[in-house]
């Protein structure tokens, strides 16, 4: 096993003095550098540049930043919550790191939607029946892969047909998972 245990700290978010929510800062007991271009091939719609050092992508509402001795990732609420995201990280890393002979490395990808982009494909009637108070907010979590495009219901009446198509395609461009 390439990594046994993710050590992290838990830090302020220091721009937003009043947030409830933490960032961690995890540090990697042995440089994982190498394995950045395997991690990009198989990390959905995550953005690596080889030579860069950093593979960034957006997870559940998080943002993670992956380099070689150390891994970032944004808005988690507690510290079991950052251990559970530590513990998903340390397996799939180590996973890759046990098929990286079978997995073709990736030296350039770029694959990260923004949630203005989304919303214009969105009904944006603001009917909240997706949970969300406006299309805004929905295309935003759909963007951090908090929720799924097909949670708007709306979007799926035959008037939408066309929006629907363009967002299907950019997602699955991007990576996103469609249902
Ligand atoms: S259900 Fe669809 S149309 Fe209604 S607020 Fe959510 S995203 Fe907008």
């Amino acid at each position: 096993m390439l990594i046994d245990q993710l050590n992290f700290k838990l830090v302020n978010i220091e721009c937003m003095p009043t947030s409830t929510k933490f960032n961690a800062i995890v540090d990697i007991e042995v440089d994982i550098g190498h394995l950045l271009p395997y991690l990009a091939t198989v990390i959905r719609g995550c953005t690596y540049i080889d030579g860069t050092g950093e593979l960034n992508y957006m997870e559940g509402g998080h943002i993670i930043a992956i380099r070689s001795r150390q891994i970032t990732v944004t808005a988690l609420s507690d510290e079991a919550e950052a251990r559970q995201v530590c513990k998903e990280l340390r397996n799939m890393i180590n996973q890759v790191d046990k098929q990286r002979e079978s997995i073709t490395p990736t030296l350039r990808k770029h694959a990260r939607l923004d949630p203005l982009t989304v919303y214009r494909e969105l009904p944006g009637t603001n009917c909240g029946e997706c949970g969300e108070t406006t299309c805004m907010a929905f295309a935003a979590r759909v963007v951090s892969r908090e929720l799924k495009a097909s949670t708007c219901k709306i979007l799926l009446g035959k008037e939408y047909n066309r929006q629907r198509g363009r967002l299907r395609q950019m997602l699955e461009q991007a990576e996103y998972d469609l249902h």
